[in-house]
């Protein structure tokens, strides 16, 4: 591939922080990550998780999620089955009736087959078909 060059060529630029959050790398290991490790993409992979194509959380917007990371209510998806009513309706400019709405909206995804919770956590391979595949729903037989 040597000869493939052109003498245009640039060094790769080594990041010094990490380029989704800004915050120091852990470089003690061959691989490195971002200090904040699975926190730093929190947000991006709860959205992901509550999608429609995944566990479907009606109104859970991406707000609401970064304002109960920033509030330490949740830390991880796990976290979003074990919030009870006063804990959400203490974020800013949620109501009763939207709580009410969110908790159970929360409560139907638990019952999501398991090919969509395999979704949700971004299990590799696992598209729309596969984990159908792998987790068939129960038969009658
Ligand atoms: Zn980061």
């Amino acid at each position: 591939m040597v000869h493939l060059r052109t003498g245009e060529e640039r060094p790769v630029a080594i990041p010094d922080v990490c380029p989704n959050c800004g915050k120091a790398i852990d470089k003690s290991q061959e691989r490195w990550r971002c200090v904040q490790g699975r926190k730093c993409y929190a947000l991006a992979s709860i959205a992901y998780a509550a999608g429609r194509d995944q566990l479907d959380i009606e109104g859970l917007a991406k707000s609401r999620i970064q304002q109960m990371l920033d509030t330490g209510l949740i830390a991880d998806l796990g976290d979003l089955f074990s919030l009870v009513h006063e804990q959400i309706i203490g974020l800013d400019r949620m109501g009763d009736s939207s709580t009410t709405k969110l908790l159970a909206a929360i409560e139907a995804a638990k019952s999501q087959p398991l090919s969509r919770v395999f979704r949700a956590l971004g299990v590799r391979g696992t598209g729309r078909s596969m984990p159908r595949d792998t987790a068939p729903r129960r038969s009658a037989s």
